[in-house]
């Protein structure tokens, strides 16, 4: 049995200093915070994640959700999901993100996991979850069974000759297309990530997923003000209706003047190795007419650079008609 040391820091301050504590370079691995536990506790016990330290933060003051001064929203790292989801500013002015939220996992999953784990959330790549097997994830320079082996779920963007895993995450999909910022506090102050820029693409180093460093603390999360008359919507296609992850899944913030797309924020999940902004669907929809012809060119160019593995080639056309599908039900609202 693999035995940790599980300590509860008193603040911020001592969780920091705790987890810069942390042997390894990269994300500090053999030191893990814990928020709901729901990714992290679930991988302990398959014996893939083996930190030597646990540091619960649950007692940390920061579960609020507040008004930003510059008229976003503060959301603290340890907001449960359930409880951002239904939250009265979130359903009215970020409704893509309530959306998001409330098609993955499970009502029980979602009443304890954290927004700030909900970012740090692992692959269900198979073979990432099976310790018998190789993974260049898991192990770094191992091998990636994945590859020549069961690929269906996995990515069709973003991918590399090391790891070709999808993220799983539905909230971070909507976090893409509402342009979110994470906050970081660690050793060295604070920081301020643009949500674009926090989870690394594999490479060669699939182990790095995002640009954390030992000791960094996600404290919280913020959007920015609302834009006045978006139409939002975030669709999920999956295996089964509910408790799974996305095949494919869009989050749009679109809005619409005189029949045309005057802004659009368009994301994807289930196709990328991290949640997938699509600055070419952006552009192929600004100032074009808000119909299906734009729409299908938008959804092209968005799927232009994609590279299916040997079970997932149908996910090119399912994403493809996922966001065109998204992107009507958007202006039809
Ligand atoms: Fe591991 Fe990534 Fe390959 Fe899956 S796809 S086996 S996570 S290296």
């Amino acid at each position: 049995m693999h035995t940790f040391e599980f300590i509860r820091p008193a603040d911020q301050t001592a969780a920091i200093a705790a987890a810069a504590q942390s042997k390894t370079a990269q994300q500090g691995a053999d030191v893990r915070f814990l928020g709901g536990g729901t990714t992290l506790i679930d991988l302990m016990k398959l014996n893939v994640e083996t930190p030597a330290r646990v540091l619960d933060i649950n007692r940390l003051p920061l579960d609020k959700i507040e008004a930003a001064s510059d008229g976003g929203l503060k959301i603290g790292a340890m907001v449960r999901n359930s409880d951002l989801a239904y939250h009265a500013t979130v359903q009215k002015d970020y409704s893509v993100l309530s959306q998001a939220i409330l098609q993955g996992a499970s009502a029980q999953i979602r009443n304890m996991a954290t927004v700030g784990g909900n970012l740090l959330q692992r692959t269900r790549c198979v073979y990432f979850r099976d310790t018998a097997m190789a993974c260049n994830k898991r192990e770094p320079s191992s091998g990636c069974p994945a590859i020549t082996g069961h690929n269906r779920t996995l990515a069709i963007l973003g991918a590399s000759e090391h790891c070709i895993a999808t993220n799983p995450s539905d909230m971070g999909v909507a976090l893409a297309a509402l342009e979110a910022t994470i906050h970081i506090q660690g050793t060295k102050g604070s920081r301020a990530i643009a949500f674009g820029d926090f989870h690394l693409l594999p490479g060669n180093t699939p182990h790095r997923e995002t640009v954390l460093e030992p000791g960094d603390l996600i404290t919280h999360v913020t959007l920015p003000a609302p834009i006045a008359g978006s139409k939002q919507i975030y669709v999920k296609l999956r295996d089964r209706a509910s408790y799974e992850f996305a095949l494919a899944s869009a989050a749009v913030v679109l809005t619409i003047a005189s029949g045309k797309v005057t802004r659009a924020r368009v994301a994807m999940g289930g196709v990328g190795t991290k949640p997938w902004r699509l600055p070419e669907a952006e552009a192929a929809l600004t100032g074009k007419p808000a119909n299906d012809a734009t729409f299908r060119q938008a959804a092209e160019a968005a799927l232009r650079n994609a590279k299916p593995q040997s079970e997932n080639k149908f996910k090119i056309e399912l994403a493809k008609r996922c966001l065109t599908y998204t992107l009507r039900t958007a202006t039809a609202s």
